[in-house]
């Protein structure tokens, strides 16, 4: 099913059709050096971490040098992005090395991510700079810890050539340091992916695909027929609502939900200008392209989740022949959604299970005291669950009920008047909730410190370790990937790195690449 590739080069640009993929090779890289590996992810390929610090791994992992069985390709999707119809888009940095299965019989798909160009690269060059790189490798490995669903990052490599890049702020091109993570996921498989054969026509090419991903990544559907295939969608559904609820819990924005950039195993794929909420605000995205429209802003996501699977669902009419079922599938995501949503949101708040009748006022009025004045996600979910509920509500002073959160607040001196008599107001409300509950402080606590993290990788967490590694100071990576291992613990020699952003890095909070 491949096209004949130019005898002059394998990787040239074209589009490729009735294909799913095309057969590609690494570009060489001129001496790689290793900045960081994961050892639970090397775990999972039956790697040692003395494997991790070889020759060998570098020279693999750089793409130099190909292992009995690899077979490298670059898959052809098509997009929407930003809610345009894209045409094909496909790996234009990605080069697939192969899958791996381990002792335990899972399969993993190894990625390496800006190995060189491919015939899906456009007009790029097929490369991936150091600064984007340790930004995927940091948050794709904190994410997994957090219990979010995720591609992971197996290695961090320099390749030690120089990448040519332009440099948003101020226009002007850079070289930057050229850099390879290896990705790893059971399948690299995206919404798109299913979307250009549809969109071309092609319903054997669609068909085969969809096949091949229930067989291989969906084996307990059984045999591809009409029904399985209503499943497959019904799953794919239901996964992307766990993940929306997984990302509005710890505060992730994706910053560029294409349809090419959503997974069909609902994990959180594609980590470009992806940012974490610092001050509270569903209007925030941290892509800079999107400021006008902020069409992927967080509040937005779990909608437009369910916008892209009804782009996914459209694709499969033509193997359905009938839009009905699809309908069922995409309104069962919004109900999963917003009832998995309120079990989430119930469980940061401590509440032992969600009340309806009662709880949603309480969550609707939370949303809006949390705007009231800048007040950090992160931060305030952590204090919560300091409060003393013992306390009489009624009696307390304003100031004395808003103690425990004062650390989450940007400009404590906007605390007063009108804004600290709502805060507090809901305080008291939220604290008699709790009464009824009758869980004790600890319990409650305990319960709410497992859905609420104390680290995330702050966008100025990333910058700081971006910047040292720039000037060849890798220690910041590996603290920081070391402490995110544990989001939900004290780690008190850590400490610093659970604070509110500092002021200097308030306008950098944001970026694009
Ligand atoms: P993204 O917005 O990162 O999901 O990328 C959209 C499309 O652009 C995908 O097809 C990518 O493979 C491609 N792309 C992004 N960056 C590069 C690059 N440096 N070289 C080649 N293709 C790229
Ligand atoms: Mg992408
Ligand atoms: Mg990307």
């Amino acid at each position: 099913r491949l096209l004949p590739a130019d005898p002059e080069d394998e990787n040239y640009r074209r589009q490729v059709f009735q294909a799913c993929y095309s057969r590609v090779k690494p570009i060489r890289v001129s001496s790689p050096a290793l900045v960081a590996y994961a050892p639970e992810v090397a775990e999972l390929l039956n790697l040692t971490e003395s494997d991790c610090r070889t020759e060998a791994f570098k020279e693999v992992f750089s793409g130099n040098r190909l292992l009995h069985g690899m077979d490298p390709h670059a898959t052809c999707y098509g997009g929407h992005q930003f809610g345009s119809w894209a045409g094909q888009l496909g790996d234009g940095r990605a080069i697939n090395l192969g899958e791996l299965i381990n002792d335990a019989g899972e399969s993993w798909m190894l990625q390496l991510k800006g190995a060189g160009p491919t015939p899906y690269s456009r007009n790029a060059d097929g490369l991936a700079v150091l600064r984007s790189s340790v930004r995927e490798f940091l948050c794709s490995e904190a994410m997994f810890h957090l219990g979010v669903p995720t591609t992971r990052a197996l290695s961090l490599l320099l390749t030690g050539d120089q990448v040519m890049r332009d440099m948003f702020y101020d226009g002007r091109p850079a070289l930057e340091p050229g850099a390879i993570v290896c990705r790893v996921a059971p399948s690299f498989t995206r919404f798109g992916s299913l979307q250009l054969f549809s969109a071309r026509k092609d319903v054997d090419t669609l068909q085969a695909l969809l096949d091949h991903t229930i067989s291989h990544d969906f084996p307990h559907l059984g045999e591809p027929d009409r029904d399985c295939y209503l499943q497959w969608f019904e799953e794919v559904c239901q996964s992307t609502a766990r993940l929306m609820v997984h990302w509005m819990r710890v505060g992730f924005v994706h910053g560029v939900m294409n349809t090419d950039n959503m997974s069909v195993l609902g994990l959180t794929i594609d980590y470009g200008p992806y940012g974490w909420l610092e001050g509270f605000d569903p209007d925030w995205t941290p892509n800079t392209t999107d400021r006008e429209m902020r069409r992927y802003s967080f509040g937005r996501q779990p909608a437009i989740a369910g916008w892209n699977l009804a782009r996914l669902g459209d694709a499969m009419i033509p193997l359905l022949g009938d839009a009905q079922p699809l309908q069922l599938a995409l309104d069962r995501y919004k109900v999963s959604y917003q009832s998995g949503w309120q079990h989430m949101m119930a469980s940061k708040l401590g509440l032992k299970s969600f009340v309806e009748q009662t709880d949603m006022a309480l969550l609707e009025e939370l949303q809006s005291i949390l705007r009231l004045t800048e007040t950090d996600m992160t931060i305030f979910y952590r204090k919560l669950a300091k409060l003393d509920i013992s306390i009489d509500s009624d009696r307390a002073q304003n100031a004395e009920i808003i103690q425990p959160l004062l650390d989450a607040y940007y400009m404590p001196e906007e605390l007063e008047g009108e804004t600290l008599q709502q805060i507090s107001n809901w305080l008291r409300r939220y604290i008699k909730r709790l009464q009824l509950d009758g869980c004790s402080n600890e319990e409650r606590k305990a319960l709410m410190n497992r859905s609420n993290p104390k680290y995330v990788l702050r966008n100025y967490l990333a910058q700081v370790a971006i910047d040292k590694a720039e000037g060849g100071d890798y220690s910041e990576i590996h603290q920081l990937y070391a402490l995110l291992k544990h989001p939900y613990d004290e780690q008190p020699e850590f400490e610093a790195y659970a604070a509110k952003r500092p002021d200097w890095a308030r306008a950098r909070a944001g970026c694009s690449m």
